[in-house]
């Protein structure tokens, strides 16, 4: 046994239980046999074998090496890396290779990171399941769990229970699916409205996002600058910590990144509990909360309360505005961002001679799906001269009164905030395709958003199984760069919650026959 998180693979790789190469070759196999999870758009083992050796080489010379060297990971496609296609899973990126890496990304590589490939997501980043990429929806590993899919059994009386797999959540869906399903230690994804942390809870794996200005954003293919974070998922708290200590900094290229010189993130074994205060924000009680989410969230208040912390309820007066104020500034910053993609210096470009306009307006329309234009179209609108004031200016004072109210119960006795992360456990791909983007994204982001406009550090933690086999987590938000703390926090909660994380092979009892997994699949890995 291996070890299922990153510091313990890393430390079997130290000891010489394994060599770099063959991790990855396990690594790659396991790829292979979840291509019917559609979690990557570009596996890249022509170079992750190569990084492998060059890690290899480095174990021979008896280097002492950083916790990242030899480790496999996954990058969201929507971060550039060079030399591989990076796609934002959109035709109008098809064939784009970047000439140049993420900062991100970069560091990954530096410290000796192995990049097993680019995952799948929503076109653009936009969007709640990961269902509306140009590659196909991603699949939950855990629609696959022999107890889920002996409860769907008793449910589906006699449809084809196949066909109604799960959603994984999105946008960052690919990394995931990718980190869940064992074929990746850490995997990075972006979180602009909170699409880091919806999709972990719904996979089992912790989604941590960083405070806005923590980690470089150079590189990562914009969808609303002033919010879009580099998110990290990974299978436990402590590789977060790992994953954010080696991406944490000033950069040069993101000016908008810290300028004071970052600490290790090294977790205590223990966290003085007894010491905290923990708020509970009463306007997160939505009414669509399912109950058995309501229910883990009172059990972990009463786990805090039981352990000494003082447990008090807030207000964030102004969170009900957070889901109308975002989609008014998303759009606006969408529709400016999007405006690069002309068809003239990179990416799509349709052969149509007849005008320069009727060029762009012929490769917007191929390169962009409808969720992309509809977006361009409402920013757009709110720019307009005579809506600016009503629309994009008011949106903003609006934000800054959202990110008051973190403001306010910070600067009260609370340390930390504790919510849920979605309304639900994941839902039926069937089921999650009947609503549009825009209904879906305000209902599943209602409890993450707000976070993304204060710039504030959050973490969802997985909990417990639902009464259908299910993940179900929790979400922890922290004061602003106090990262260290929030996940001091989060290691407690989960070390008391003992989520049951789940070996692949045990998740996939049921379909563990080639020809299954095939039947199973819908679409097709691009590789
Ligand atoms: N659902 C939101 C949107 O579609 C959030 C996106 C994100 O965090 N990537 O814009």
């Amino acid at each position: 046994m291996l070890g299922r998180t990153l510091r313990e693979v890393s430390t079997a790789l130290k000891q010489g239980h394994i060599t770099p190469t063959e991790l990855c070759q396990k690594c790659l196999s396991l790829i292979k046999k979840t291509k019917f999870l559609n979690a990557y758009i570009t596996v890249s083992e022509e170079v992750a074998l190569k990084q492998a050796e060059e890690s290899e080489k480095r174990y021979k010379k008896g280097h002492s090496l950083g916790d990242l060297d030899g480790i496999p990971v996954a990058v969201k496609d929507n971060f550039s890396t060079s030399s591989i296609e990076t796609t934002c899973a959109s035709n109008m990126l098809k064939g784009y290779v970047p000439p140049y890496n993420a900062t991100v990304v970069q560091k990954l590589l530096d410290k000796g990171a192995v990049l097993m490939g680019k995952t799948n997501l929503d076109e653009f980043a936009m969007g709640s399941g990961s269902t509306n990429g140009v590659f196909g929806p991603v699949k939950n590993p855990w629609s696959y769990s022999k107890q889920h899919r002996e409860k769907r059994k008793q449910k589906a009386h006699g449809e084809n229970e196949d066909s109604n797999w799960l959603i994984t959540g999105g946008s960052s869906g690919g990394s995931v699916a990718a980190a869940a399903a064992f074929t990746c230690f850490a995997a990075l994804g972006s979180d602009t409205g909170g699409l880091t942390r919806n999709p972990a809870p719904h996979c089992g794996v912790v989604g941590f996002k960083p405070s806005y200005g923590l980690v470089s954003h150079h590189g990562l293919i914009p969808l609303v600058n002033s919010m879009d974070v580099p998110g990290i998922l990974t299978r436990c708290v402590d590789d977060a910590a790992i994953v954010l200590g080696m991406l944490a900094g000033h950069d040069p290229k993101d000016s908008t990144t810290i300028q004071d010189p970052v600490k290790p993130f090294t977790l205590p074994t223990s966290a003085d509990v007894n010491k905290l205060c923990t708020g509970i924000p009463k306007e997160y009680l939505a009414p669509e909360l399912s109950s058995e989410v309501r229910s883990f969230w009172s059990k972990a208040a009463n786990l805090f309360e039981s352990e000494g912390a003082k447990v008090i309820e807030v207000s964030l007066p102004h969170a009900s505005y957070s889901v109308v104020c975002y989609h008014a500034l998303c759009t606006s910053e969408v529709a400016s961002n999007m405006a690069r993609f002309d068809g003239l210096e990179y990416g799509h470009r349709c052969d149509i001679n007849v005008s320069t306009e009727a060029m762009y307006a012929a490769t917007r329309w191929e390169g962009f799906n409808d969720v992309v234009r509809g977006r361009i179209l409402s920013g757009n609108f709110f720019l307009l001269k005579e809506n600016y004031e009503n629309y994009f200016i008011k949106a903003q004072k609006v934000r800054q009164l959202i990110a008051n109210d973190f403001v306010n119960v910070f600067n009260s006795e609370v340390d930390v905030l504790l919510t849920p992360t979605t309304l639900s456990e994941a839902v039926p791909y069937l089921e999650f395709i009947k609503e549009d983007n825009r209904t879906r994204s305000a209902q599943d982001d209602i409890f993450t958003q707000a976070v993304n406009m204060a710039g504030l550090p959050a973490v969802s933690v997985p909990v417990a199984l639902s009464n259908q086999g299910l993940p179900i987590g929790l979400q922890f938000i922290g004061r602003a760069f106090c990262d260290q703390l929030l996940l001091t926090i989060a290691k407690w909660f989960e070390k008391q919650v003992q989520f049951p994380v789940i070996q692949l092979q045990e998740l996939m009892d049921d379909c563990s026959s080639d020809f299954e997994i095939e039947k199973l699949s819908s679409v097709s890995l691009k590789q």
